[in-house]
């Protein structure tokens, strides 16, 4: 079965001159356990494709499942038990964490509100620290006090902390360097194999979703340009977009 499923997504802004879909008519589906990748260019409606997904913008038409289950319309306490299941790690490290707060206080904060102890929720946190790659120690630095990488990777802590069967990647490694990029997709490679969370992994790096993702999909101007399994894609894309993106990213 589909762990997600989103059916004629669509997103309209309203600006003061003029309504646009930033996202239009978006489709797809994911299985346990698999990699989607989304590309496309700056604008296209990647980031608002996550945002409809994980409930923080609402969709102007569409429905979205979670294992056979519409989630459009839920709010509440329905939708908290959503998000708990469909977790967000953003493309600034820092924007996963209150600036105020420790790393471990933020990568614990989902598990203490669902009323684990604290010293439960310490031994999960530093468990989940070490998965991550990440010195235990860590947990009493604030989150301006840890490298780029170490932050990410403590974004993927928390994202994680809760158990999602969902983890979404929006850029997740644009802004850190080459080799931090390496170290983070290997951790990512290594979450995966375990098979029990789906990824949806959103970059302009045509490397890094080839390299992860089994399918992919590009979008243009909020719409689906081509989706199918990623390799099918690379090697004999179909539509004239997606020549010219895979063309720019080997050049
Ligand atoms: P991407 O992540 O692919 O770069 P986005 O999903 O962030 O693209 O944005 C798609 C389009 O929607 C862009 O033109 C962007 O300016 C616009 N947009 C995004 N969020 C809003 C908003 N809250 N209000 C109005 N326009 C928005
Ligand atoms: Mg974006």
């Amino acid at each position: 079965m589909n762990v997600l499923e989103v059916e004629n997504l669509k997103k309209v802004f309203h600006t003061k001159k003029a309504s646009f879909a930033a996202v239009d008519g978006v489709s797809f589906s994911l299985k346990k356990g698999e990699a989607l990748g989304i590309v496309g260019g700056s604008g296209s409606g990647k980031s608002t494709v996550a945002k409809l997904i994980t409930g923080l913008t609402e969709p102007t038409e569409g429905h979205i499942y979670l294992n056979g289950e519409d989630i459009t319309e839920k709010k509440g306490a329905g939708q908290r038990e959503i998000y708990r299941e469909i977790q967000m790690v953003f493309q600034m490290p820092a924007e996963s964490f209150d600036p105020r707060r420790t790393l471990g206080d933020g990568i614990g904060e989902s598990l203490r509100n669902s009323g684990i102890s604290k010293a439960e929720t310490k031994l999960r946190v530093e468990k989940l620290m070490v998965q991550c790659g990440l010195e235990p120690e860590l947990s009493a630095r604030y989150p301006h006090e840890v490298s780029g990488g170490q932050c990410q990777r403590a974004a993927i802590a928390r994202a994680l902390a809760i158990g999602p069967s969902v983890l979404i990647c929006d850029e997740i490694t644009s802004a850190l360097d080459v080799t931090v990029q390496k170290q983070i997709l290997k951790l990512l490679t290594e979450l995966k194999s375990n098979g029990n969370i789906s990824f949806i992994m959103i970059s302009h790096d045509l490397a890094l979703v080839q390299a992860f993702c089994e399918r992919m999909l590009v979008m243009r101007d909020g719409k689906i340009a081509e989706q199918g399994r990623t390799e099918d894609i690379i090697k004999y894309p179909q539509n004239e977009y997606t020549k010219l993106l895979i063309e720019s990213a080997i050049r």
